[in-house]
């Protein structure tokens, strides 16, 4: 999820960074990306929807003002301001009317996935957002556990789940979130998270919830430190007892967090373009990426949302492949990180990492 830019800002993140590889070293790392075996860490259920799927969505409500057809789609989803960017979110999520629409949304958003060379991602997901627009919170489980399961079995992609709380709807979402995280949990849940707004919405009033949370086995990953300062990604820490943090963009502002964050093993989840997209950093030179990595911290790339900010997760390997100067072997341990860095079964670990040791393997022979 993202916060509001200032005003009149553009939505298109810039990838004008130096380029010190040569042309054809940088087309044979955009190779390597796309077969790479990646994880992803930090991306949005809804955010996740591409025009495609957005125009299925479409096609099944005739009543709604969203275009159906792929064409009209990519106009629709040409942001003017972020004020127009929102009512296409909106106008997206008042598209998931009944289970039948999460199913095909999450199946769709893990065929995409697949077509990436992903093979697993924590998928964060805002329960909150269909329950109280009526969707049953039985039907809503088993319509994304339907769609987990077909991801396995017919993209091979593993799929788990981070219940989010949209920070913007309050308690009352907190509450709501928690409960059905707890009653109504399906097998693919490891976590438990924040999203939204952080100005004006300090994370210590939700530490019931996560105490809730990770009473129940729930890991801790809220947002923090994307839109404000290191205070909020210590609040994270201490308070909300964060294992992983989203964005913690801030971070890079305060030595002695970066050092608490490289000391105590605590990654964060990186998504360079969204930064700029959301003006959380003012464009992909000024991303504190590098610093990040140079103070030890396990930096782990992702997407977000990704369609909403024209980008996917290959594209965003490149770019931090072009922030940190990496070659193929430098982008494998990108991926190795995302894996150390998940919530996945050991022998599921084991599995991935040994496919992108093979693929780096291929790459150099
Ligand atoms: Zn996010």
């Amino acid at each position: 999820m993202w916060d509001l830019p200032r005003e009149g800002t553009s939505l298109t993140a810039h990838t004008d960074t130096t380029d010190r590889a040569g042309r054809g070293d940088r087309r044979d790392l955009t190779a390597f990306i796309a077969g790479l075996p990646k994880a992803e860490l930090h991306v949005h259920h809804v955010g996740s929807a591409s025009p495609r799927i957005v125009a299925e969505l479409a096609a099944r409500h005739p009543e709604s003002k969203v275009p159906a057809d792929a064409e009209a789609l990519g106009d629709y989803f040409t942001f003017r301001d972020f004020a127009h960017f929102i009512d296409v979110y909106l106008s997206v999520v008042d598209l998931i009317k009944d289970e039948e629409d999460v199913r095909l949304l999450t199946y769709e958003v893990a065929r995409d996935m697949a077509a990436q060379n992903i093979r697993y991602a924590e998928l964060t997901v805002t329960p909150f957002s269909s329950t109280r627009r009526g969707i049953a919170p039985q039907a809503f489980m088993e319509a994304i556990e339907d769609a987990r399961a077909a991801a396995a079995r017919e993209f091979g992609l593993s799929l788990r789940w981070c219940f989010d709380i949209p920070g913007e709807a309050g308690l009352e979402a907190a509450e709501e979130t928690v409960r059905l995280a707890c009653e109504h949990r399906p097998e693919g849940l490891v976590s438990f998270g924040l999203g939204g707004p952080e100005i004006g919405v300090p994370r210590p009033q939700f530490k019931p919830y996560f105490d809730r949370a990770i009473a129940a086995g729930l890991h801790s990953v809220p947002h923090a430190g994307e839109t404000t300062g290191p205070a909020t990604v210590w609040d994270a820490l201490t308070v909300l007892r964060a294992e992983r943090i989203g964005h913690g963009t801030s971070s890079a502002q305060d030595p002695a967090l970066l050092a608490h964050l490289a000391e105590h093993r605590i990654p964060l989840e990186v998504c360079p373009t969204s930064n700029v997209a959301t003006r959380a950093v003012p464009d992909l030179v000024h991303h504190p990426l590098r610093s990040m990595v140079d103070a030890g911290v396990l930096v782990t790339i992702n997407s977000d949302d990704p369609p909403m900010f024209g980008t996917d997760l290959c594209t965003e390997y490149a770019i931090a492949a072009r922030l940190l100067e990496l070659d193929a072997a430098g982008v494998a341990d990108l991926a190795r990180n995302a894996v150390t860095a998940s919530f996945m079964e050991r022998d599921e670990a084991k599995r991935l990492n040994a496919e992108i040791d093979a693929h780096l393997a291929a790459h150099d022979g």
